[in-house]
C-alpha cells in the first residue's frame, strides 16, 4: 500500500483563457499565480493597468497537481493547518475524559475523509481565485511562461499550444518546489507536495528533514494515528532558537514522535510490493558511523525546497541569479527589483525573502503600488513572526537568544522567562511540560529593548501576531509589564514575566 498520486479530480490543469489574444501587450505580467503574484496583479489592476498572470503547476515526481493559488493554498499552509487541527482535535478527544467525556478506548480516524474535505474546501479556494481575476479583468492563463527576450515570454499550456505575451513590466514571483537528497532510491519517497493528496493513509511513516515542514508533518501524521519517525541529520529548527526548539522536539516525542538524530539516509530500495527498506547511516557519541535499515510504508523528504527558476530563461537576459539557490538578486536600494528594471522578483524565488505567505503577499502589493501608484514604500524583511505547527505551536518574532548574544554581546542581554501550565489543559491529560515564553531584551537606557520574542503553547499563532505589533513599535520590557493581563489566558503569561535567567530562580508558573 504505497500511497501514490492526487484524489481524483483535483482542479489542476486549464486552458488558457479565451479573453486573451496571440499579440497581447500588457503593462504588468506576474509569472506565478502564488501568494505573492496573486497579490501582486490584483493590486496592479486596482490602479486601471492592463495585467496577466500566468499560473502552470508541473506535476511532481509522483503526478501530484493543482489549481490556481500556488503552495501555501494548495500543498502548504492551507492543508498542513487543517491537518494540524484534525490531529488537536483527536487528541484533545482522547485526552478528555476527565473533562466527563465517555471517550471509547478505540477512537480511529479516517484517512480518506479527512483528504476528501481538505481538498474540496482547497478547490473552492481554486475557484475563489479565478473568479477574483475575472472580476478584476485580469487575464489567467494557465501556461508555462519563459522569457524570449527581456519584453517577451512565450508561454505553452498543457496542450502544447503556445502564444508570445509582451509587457512593459514583469514580476517573476514561481516560488519553489521540495528538493531530493540525493541518494538511490528517491523516487519510492513522496514530498509535501504528495503528502495532503495521498489515496491511502500514510501508515508507518519516515519524515526526512527537522525543519518546518518536517516536524510539522511529523507532528499531525503522530496526531493523526501514524508511527512516524523523524530523521534528523543536525539539529530541529535550524534558525530558530534552539533551547525552544528543544522544548518542541521533546513535546513532540512525548506525544510518540520517534527522532532518529545525527542521521541521513542513503538508499530507499523497493520491500515488497508496498513498502520501502530505508538504510541510513547514524553517527554515534564517539564519532563511529552505524549503518541501520527499517521498512516503512511511507518516506516523505522535508529537506528543503530549490527556487523553480532554472527554465525560466533569465539567464539569457541578464537577470542575476544565486548559483546555489539559484533565487534570484534583489538591488541593495530596492531588494525586489533584479538586475533588469524592469523585471520585479517577490516571494520565495527572491534571495533574502522569508518564506512565508504574507511576506510574499504584502512585497506583492507594495511592489505594484510603487509600479503604478507613485508609492515609495518599500517592504520591511524585519521582524516578520512566524508560527511553526507542531503539535505544540511555537510562535516568535525577532531574534532568537543566541544571535541575539552574537550580535549585542551577553552582558548586554536580559533574558525573561516562564514555564507555565495552560489552563485548558489542567485537567487533561495533556503534557504541559514544554509550555514555555521568553523575552529577549537588549539594555539600553535603564530599559529592554525587546529584540526577541518567543512563545510555546496553544495557539501560539494567534498569541505572536498581537505582540509582533507592539515589537514593530519598538516596544520594551517596561512597556510590556505595565500592561493589564487577560485571564485566565497563556498570553497573560508574557506581560507577567519578571523572573530573569540571569537570577537563576525556579521559572515555573504556579497559581494564578
Ligand atoms: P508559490 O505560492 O509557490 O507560487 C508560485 C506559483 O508559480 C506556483 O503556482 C507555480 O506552479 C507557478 N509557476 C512556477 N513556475 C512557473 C512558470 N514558469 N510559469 C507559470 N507558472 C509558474 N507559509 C506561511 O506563511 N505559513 C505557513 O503555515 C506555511 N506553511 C507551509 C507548509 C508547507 C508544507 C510549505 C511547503 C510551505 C509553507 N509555507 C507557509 C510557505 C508558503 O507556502 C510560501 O512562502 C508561499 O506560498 C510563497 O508564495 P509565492 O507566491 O512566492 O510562491
Ligand atoms: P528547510 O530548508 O528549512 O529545512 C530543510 C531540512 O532538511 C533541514 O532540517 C535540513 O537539515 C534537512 N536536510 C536537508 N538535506 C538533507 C539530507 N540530505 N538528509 C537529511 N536531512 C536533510 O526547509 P523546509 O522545507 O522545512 O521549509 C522551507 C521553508 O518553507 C521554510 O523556511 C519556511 O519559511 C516555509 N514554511 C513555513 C511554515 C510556517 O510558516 N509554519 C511551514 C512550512 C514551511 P540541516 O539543518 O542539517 O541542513
Amino acid at each position: 500500500m504505497i500511497p501514490r498520486r492526487l484524489l481524483a479530480g483535483l482542479g489542476g490543469c486549464r486552458h488558457a483563457s479565451s479573453s486573451t489574444s496571440a499579440s497581447a501587450h500588457y503593462d504588468l505580467v506576474v509569472i506565478g499565480g502564488g501568494s505573492g503574484g496573486l497579490a501582486c496583479s490584483k493590486e496592479a489592476a486596482s490602479f486601471g493597468k492592463k495585467v496577466a498572470v500566468l499560473d502552470y503547476v508541473q506535476p511532481s515526481s509522483q503526478g501530484s497537481t493543482w489549481g490556481l493559488g500556488g503552495t501555501c493554498v494548495n500543498v502548504g499552509c492551507i492543508p498542513k493547518k487543517l491537518m494540524h487541527q484534525a490531529a488537536l482535535a483527536g487528541t484533545l478527544i482522547k485526552k478528555s475524559s476527565k473533562l466527563g467525556w465517555n471517550v471509547p478506548d478505540d477512537v480511529s480516524h479516517d484517512w480518506s475523509t479527512l483528504c476528501g474535505n481538505v481538498n474540496n474546501y482547497i478547490r473552492s479556494l481554486n475557484w475563489g481565485y479565478r473568479v477574483q481575476l475575472k472580476d478584476k479583468a485580469i487575464d489567467y492563463i494557465n501556461a508555462y511562461g519563459t522569457f524570449s527576450d527581456a519584453h517577451t515570454v512565450r508561454a505553452v499550456d498543457k496542450r502544447q499550444n503556445e502564444r508570445r505575451i509582451t509587457a512593459d513590466h514583469f514580476v517573476v514571483a514561481v516560488g519553489g518546489r521540495p528538493q531530493y537528497p540525493d541518494i538511490d532510491g528517491t523516487e519510492l519517497g513522496i514530498t509535501s507536495d504528495d503528502i495532503f493528496t495521498l489515496q491511502s493513509p500514510p501508515g508507518k511513516t519516515l519524515v526526512v528533514g527537522a525543519s518546518y515542514v518536517a516536524l510539522e508533518c511529523a507532528g499531525f501524521l503522530t496526531g493523526l494515528g501514524y508511527d512516524t519517525s523523524v530523521m534528523v541529520r543536525s539539529i530541529c529548527l535550524r534558525g530558530f532558537d534552539q533551547s525552544i526548539s528543544s522544548l518542541v522536539a521533546a513535546h513532540m516525542e512525548h506525544e510518540g514522535t520517534r527522532f532518529l538524530r545525527n542521521s541521513s539516509p542513503t538508499k530507499l530500495q523497493r520491500h515488497g510490493e508496498n513498502e520501502i527498506l530505508v538504510t541510513w547511516q547514524a553517527v554515534a557519541d564517539n564519532s563511529s558511523v552505524v549503518e541501520h535499515t527499517e521498512v516503512f510504508n511511507t518516506v516523505l523528504f522535508a529537506t528543503g525546497r530549490t527556487a523553480s527558476t532554472k527554465s525560466l530563461g533569465l539567464e539569457s537576459i541578464g537577470v542575476q541569479a544565486d548559483t546555489h539557490t539559484g533565487k534570484l538578486i534583489g538591488s541593495a536600494e530596492c531588494p525586489e527589483q533584479t538586475s533588469v528594471p524592469h523585471i520585479s522578483a517577490i516571494g520565495d524565488v527572491l534571495q533574502g525573502c522569508p518564506e512565508l505567505t504574507p511576506v510574499a503577499i504584502r512585497s506583492g502589493k507594495l511592489l505594484a503600488r510603487r509600479l503604478f501608484a507613485g508609492s515609495s514604500e518599500q517592504m520591511n524583511y524585519d521582524l516578520v513572526p512566524t508560527t511553526v505547527f507542531t503539535p505544540l505551536e511555537y510562535g516568535c518574532v525577532g531574534l532568537s537568544e543566541e544571535d541575539a548574544i552574537q550580535r549585542h554581546g551577553e552582558s548586554d542581554i536580559e533574558v525573561f522567562h516562564a514555564n507555565y501550565r495552560p489552563l485548558e489543559y489542567a485537567i487533561t491529560d495533556i503534557d504541559h511540560s514544554s509550555c514555555y515564553t521568553k523575552l529577549v531584551c537588549v539594555k539600553e537606557n535603564k530599559q529592554h529593548r525587546i529584540v526577541g520574542f518567543h512563545f510555546v503553547g496553544p495557539n501560539a499563532g494567534e498569541v505572536t501576531q498581537g505582540f509582533a505589533v507592539s515589537m514593530s513599535a519598538g516596544i520594551t520590557y517596561e512597556q510590556l509589564s505595565s500592561c493589564v493581563g487577560i485571564h485566565p489566558t497563556c498570553a497573560e503569561e508574557i506581560v507577567k514575566l519578571h523572573i530573569t535567567k540571569r537570577s537563576g530562580e525556579d521559572a515555573s508558573v504556579s497559581g494564578c
